[in-house]
């Protein structure tokens, strides 16, 4: 349930979904429940499109964390658009805006948390706005239940549509799913098929035995120590340069 602060007493009183006024149990004073700040609607136009989005999400795949080829061998299951509604606050700091973003939406869909508005692209979402066939994921959480505990003084609170693509694909037989941001094409992915690490592994336990035993070697030679080293660390190399193309 959302809650409202008491602006009396300070309290907290929470309150139900379409209520107009509430009697805060601790001070007994009426409360308005003022919904009105929520007036305005923006939405953030699509800049990345769909084969900008599949492109973006082969070039994330490709990187070196990413299991090896998954940039060709991910088969893309899905694309679709999504305006993602979140609340933009602005605040007033000691005479400091600041913008705050919280999701209006409950979701698990990663990066969803973390998205930036960026200034000056806002246009007024209206009814002559074009969604581009995206889908509308209605709010479900109470901007009320934000603005409590904000900090600063409100200066303007708004619903922003913000543009996503969620991106399913296959890989090993298992599903997966990204997010991209569509305004500014950051990739967003709680789980992704991981680049194995055992040949690294395997490469540096070699080298480091092999050292250890060199460094015995350094008792009776200096020098034929100092050369087996060499030649271990242009080993080693060439290995994790082999192990960093191949596997
Ligand atoms: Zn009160």
């Amino acid at each position: 349930m959302a809650s409202i602060k008491c602006p009396k007493c300070g309290a907290p009183v929470p309150f139900d979904t379409g209520v107009k006024f509430v009697k805060c149990p601790y001070c007994a004073s009426q409360i308005y429940v003022d919904r009105s700040g929520a007036g305005f609607y923006y939405a953030l136009p699509y800049m990345v499109k769909e084969n900008d989005a599949i492109g973006m999400f082969k070039r994330w795949a490709a990187g070196s964390t990413k299991a090896k080829d998954l940039d060709k061998l991910a088969q893309v299951a899905g694309v679709k658009r999504q305006y993602f509604p979140v609340y933009m606050f602005k605040r007033d700091l000691n005479g400091v805006e600041q913008v705050f973003i919280e999701t209006a939406g409950s979701t698990t869909l990663p990066g969803l948390h973390s998205l930036k508005v960026p200034a000056g692209d806002l246009k007024i979402f209206d009814p002559s706005f074009d969604t581009q066939g995206a889908e509308l994921v209605k709010p479900d959480i109470e901007m009320l239940s934000y603005l409590n505990t904000l900090p600063g003084k409100p200066k303007e609170q708004a619903l922003v549509y913000f543009p996503i693509w969620k991106i399913d694909y296959v890989f090993n037989q298992k599903k997966y799913e990204i997010v991209l941001d569509g305004s500014s094409g950051e990739v967003f992915s709680a789980e992704f098929p991981m680049r194995s690490s055992t040949a690294y592994v395997a490469v540096a336990a070699v080298g480091f035995l092999a050292i250890a035993a060199e460094g015995l070697v350094a008792t009776s030679s200096m020098l034929a120590a100092a050369i087996l080293i060499a030649v271990t660390v242009v080993a080693v190399f060439g290995a994790a340069l082999f192990v960093a193309r191949r596997m």
